[in-house]
C-alpha cells in the first residue's frame, strides 16, 4: 500500500557529470512542452485523464545554488518533497542524478527494489576519474546499500569491468535479448523505476547523448511500464538531450512515458485502496 497521496513531477536540470556531451540539463522544459502540446491530450492509454486529475502536480525544477555541490542539493530537494508525503517523478538531467534521488528515497523506503531501463549498466567504479559520472550511479547506489535489489533491462553495452561490478553487487542483468523474460520477473514493492531514454532504439529516441542502436521500440518500453504489478514509489526519466533531438520526437516519447508512469503510479493507488 502506497502511503503518499500525491505525486510531484520535478525537473532536475543537471548534466555536469556527462562524459561525452552535455545538453541533458535543458530536457525538463522540452518534455513539459511535449506533454502539453496541443497535438495530443493528457490521457494515458488506460483512459485515465491526467489533465483532470488532482493527485499529481508539476512543482517545477529544483533550484540550485551554483556555489554548492549539486548532488547534496538534489538529496535535500527530493527529501523535502518526500517529507511532504509526495511521491516523485523526476525529469533529468543526465543519469548521474539517480544516485542522489535514490539516496533521498532510501531514507523513507529502506530495502527498495530498482528497475533500471538502459542501454548501459552505469556500474563503472569511476569513469575518467569521476566517481559521480552518469556512467557510475548504480555503483554508488549498490555500494551504499541504498537498494536491496537492482534489476537492469535493455543492456547492450556490457564490458568486463562492469560485468565484474554486476557480479560484485549481485545485479540482475537482462540484456536486450531477454525481453521475453521481463514478464516473469517478480518485482517487489516498494519499486523505484529509472528510465534512461537510450534504452530505446535511436530510431525512436534520437535525442540522447549516447546513441546505442539495437534497442527497444517505444511500444516495448510502454508494455514494461504497464505490466508492473507493485507499488511504484518513485520514477526518473533521464538522458533526453534536446540538442540532439529531431523535431522534438524524443521529448514527445519521454512525455508519453511520463504519462504512462504517472498512470501506473496513480492506478496502483486505486488497485490497493
Ligand atoms: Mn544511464
Ligand atoms: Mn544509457
Amino acid at each position: 500500500m502506497v502511503e503518499s497521496e500525491n505525486i510531484a513531477v520535478v525537473g532536475i536540470p543537471v548534466d555536469e557529470n556527462s562524459t561525452f556531451m552535455r545538453g541533458a540539463a535543458s530536457a525538463p522544459d522540452h518534455i513539459r512542452k511535449a506533454l502539453h502540446c496541443d497535438s495530443s491530450n493528457l490521457c494515458a492509454e488506460s483512459g485515465l485523464d491526467l489533465g483532470d486529475d488532482q493527485r499529481w502536480r508539476d512543482v517545477g525544477d529544483l533550484v540550485f545554488d551554483p556555489k554548492q555541490p549539486s548532488f547534496e542539493q538534489v538529496v535535500e530537494g527530493i527529501s523535502d518533497l518526500i517529507n511532504r508525503n509526495l511521491r516523485i517523478l523526476s525529469l533529468g538531467g543526465d543519469h548521474s542524478v539517480t544516485y542522489p534521488i535514490v539516496k533521498a528515497h532510501a531514507k523513507k523506503y529502506p530495502g527498495l527494489t530498482i528497475l533500471h531501463l538502459d542501454a548501459h549498466p552505469d556500474l563503472y567504479d569511476d569513469f575518467e576519474g569521476n566517481r559521480f559520472s552518469h556512467a557510475s550511479p548504480f555503483a554508488r547506489i549498490m555500494e551504499e546499500g541504498l537498494a536491496s535489489r537492482l534489476v537492469q533491462v535493455g543492456i547492450r553495452t556490457m564490458n568486463p569491468h562492469q560485468q565484474e561490478q554486476a557480479e560484485r553487487f549481485g545485479v540482475e542483468v537482462l540484456s536486450v535479448h531477454d525481453f521475453e523474460n521481463i514478464a516473469s520477473l517478480k518485482l517487489e514493492s516498494p519499486l523505484y523505476l529509472s528510465i534512461d531514454m537510450d534504452v530505446l532504439d535511436p530510431c525512436c529516441a534520437p535525442g540522447v547523448s549516447h546513441h546505442s542502436p539495437g534497442g527497444f521500440m517505444t511500444r516495448e518500453v510502454i508494455e514494461i511500464i504497464q505490466s508492473l504489478r507493485c507499488d511504484v514509489i518513485g520514477v526518473d526519466i533521464v538522458e533526453v538531450n534536446p540538442q540532439r533531438d529531431l523535431l522534438g520526437m524524443t521529448a514527445m516519447v519521454a512525455a508519453k512515458l511520463l504519462k504512462e508512469t504517472l498512470a501506473k503510479m496513480l492506478e496502483g493507488d486505486a488497485s490497493t485502496s
